[in-house]
């Protein structure tokens, strides 16, 4: 597990640091995200989202549960949370399915109630806030991913 630390100051600078790793997407990736309500995990997701290449407006899918944001080519990232769901159910069931499509992005919010689906290989970014406005954010990846972090501004 390779690990890197950033300290983020706004949500626009989180969303940033999301847009540049999401430019480097190529399906197939698995991204958990973890912090406590209010971290910054759908503002992550905003601009991975925007970096990905969709136009899709990202918003909370707390009580959806998912959202697919699609783009031209018909590569898609799905947007998972499983926020105050005491079991994961029929959609548990479409994240393991989405898990292993390469054109798929995952990416899952409050992920630890479906933790036994979600592959080793996946990449662990861990949101904890610091004062109003600071985040510092830890991304823990196998090497395999290694391709995302590259020239992202963030300390190795
Ligand atoms: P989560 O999905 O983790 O519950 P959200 O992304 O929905 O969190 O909300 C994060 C909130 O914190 C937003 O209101 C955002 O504007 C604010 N915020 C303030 N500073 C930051 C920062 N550095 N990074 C991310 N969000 C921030
Ligand atoms: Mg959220």
């Amino acid at each position: 597990m390779n690990q890197q630390i950033c300290t983020t100051h706004s949500a626009e600078e989180t969303e940033l640091l999301g847009e540049r790793i999401g430019e480097k997407l190529r399906g197939g990736e698995v991204i958990e995200l973890k912090s406590d309500l209010g971290g910054g995990k759908t503002t992550f997701t905003r601009g991975l989202a925007r970096g990905f290449g969709s136009n899709d407006t990202v918003a909370s899918p707390s009580f959806t549960i998912s959202y697919v944001y699609s783009r031209p080519d018909k590569k898609e990232l799905h947007h998972f949370d499983f926020y105050r769901l005491s079991d994961g159910g029929v959609v548990a069931s479409e994240l393991a399915e989405v898990e292993n499509d390469p054109s798929v992005v995952v990416v899952v919010e409050w992920g630890d109630i479906v933790h036994d689906i979600l592959p080793s290989t996946r990449v662990i970014l861990q949101i904890r806030s610091l004062e109003e406005d600071s985040r510092e954010i830890t991304i823990r990846h196998d090497s395999s991913s290694a391709y995302l972090f590259e020239d992202i501004g963030v300390d190795a």
